[in-house]
């Protein structure tokens, strides 16, 4: 379906990315192109495909695009053991100040271990032990005897985290905001995140309810009463680990989407890796990526959109029974996305 004047498609870029990146990535945009292409893609080469022909992972083509786009739907990126390579994904990060990760977790496969999830996780994505101030202590002649981390949470980036979640929480009609913290033992690092977070809770008294929880408690809860949580706000190590195990609560990392919001830009990527051990082979899970998508047609307001894909995604899932070997079916990454166009036809 052609873009209308009424609906004309949004600049975006597009990095394909590593390993599985370009399959799924073809197959998302062969389905928005049938949902209506919601967007003008730029698409930019980024990872181990940039390594070997500029030597950087995050070329400038790459960076200025974005900057021009402010949006972004970005496939997994290999980070480069060794040769001095940051992780792609946290320069990206820092680079457009992407402070708020978000990961929503639903059930679309029934039949799993857990029914009727739909929970929110939102993580602070700048800060924290993520700042990777690290050093060595020698001893004895042993160079690394001693490791030593750093952990910066800012009171500012706190006030912005909590001010994001319970915002994210009005927006989308959400009623609690759970704090995970630490503040018992870290007392300092992630103390200053719930006293600021909890200030910010008493402004959204009334319209938000609020409880906190300490983030060991809170990965067991996760398992013996998931939907007890609505949206959880935690600082960006947490967040990190909490994130992977919701992704589990609803089918593992082929199905979980993230999307990185800034002040300035705006990135969604699946929450999975290049995938390796089967990059090329056809049978990747494009689905992860395909929700991303939908994270992003929903931040450009086109909701409607976004309904119908979502809609065509639970039935090739429930009613055409189309999955692909990580959901435990036979689908290839081809049959999924004819299965989702033909629904979308
Ligand atoms: P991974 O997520 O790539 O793979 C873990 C397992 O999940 C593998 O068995 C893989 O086959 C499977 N898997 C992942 N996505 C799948 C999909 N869409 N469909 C079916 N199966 C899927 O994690 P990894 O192996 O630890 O990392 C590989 C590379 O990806 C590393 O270089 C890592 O740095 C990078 N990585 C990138 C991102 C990102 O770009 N956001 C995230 C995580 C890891």
């Amino acid at each position: 379906m052609a873009p209308s004047s009424a609906h004309p498609s949004v600049p975006a870029t597009l990095i394909p990315g590593d390993g599985i990146g370009p399959e799924i990535s073809t197959a998302v945009v062969e389905i928005l192109d049938v949902l209506g292409r919601p967007f003008a893609w730029e698409t930019q080469e980024g990872g181990m495909a940039a390594v070997q022909k500029s030597g950087d992972p995050l070329p400038a083509a790459l960076l200025d695009s974005i900057r021009r786009t402010k949006l972004a739907l970005k496939g997994p990126l290999t980070t480069p053991v060794g040769g001095g390579f940051r992780s792609v994904n946290v320069r990206l990060r820092e680079e457009f100040k992407l402070y708020a990760n978000v990961r929503p977790a639903r059930t679309l496969i029934p039949g799993g271990r857990y029914e009727d999830i739909d929970l929110v996780l939102v993580r602070e994505n700048l800060e924290g032990l993520y700042v990777g101030f690290e050093h060595y202590i020698p001893i004895d002649g042993d160079p690394s005897a001693v490791a030593i981390s750093s952990g910066i949470n800012t009171r500012a980036g706190s006030r912005r985290i909590a001010e994001f979640a319970f915002d994210y929480a009005v927006k989308n009609g959400r009623k609690k905001v759970t704090l995970v913290h630490k503040a018992n033992v870290l007392k300092a690092l992630t103390g200053i995140f719930l006293e600021t977070a909890k200030e910010v809770a008493r402004k959204y008294e009334g319209r938000i309810a609020v409880d906190e929880r300490i983030v060991d408690a809170c990965a067991m809860q996760l398992v013996l009463n998931p939907w007890q949580f609505d949206v959880i706000v935690t600082t960006n190590l947490f967040g990190d680990i909490l994130s992977d195990e919701i992704a589990g609560l609803v089918g593992g990392l082929g199905m979980a989407p993230g999307a990185n919001i800034g002040e300035g830009a705006a990135i969604f990527e699946a929450v999975h890796g290049s995938a390796p051990d089967i990059a090329g082979k056809g049978i990747a899970n494009p689905l992860a990526l395909l929700l991303a998508a939908a994270l992003m047609i929903e931040h450009v307001g086109k909701h409607d959109m976004a309904r119908r894909l979502r809609k065509a995604i639970d039935q090739t899932l429930r009613d055409d029974g189309v999955r692909t070997g990580d959901l435990g079916g036979k689908a290839t990454t081809k049959d999924m996305t004819q299965a989702i166009v033909h629904r979308l036809g």
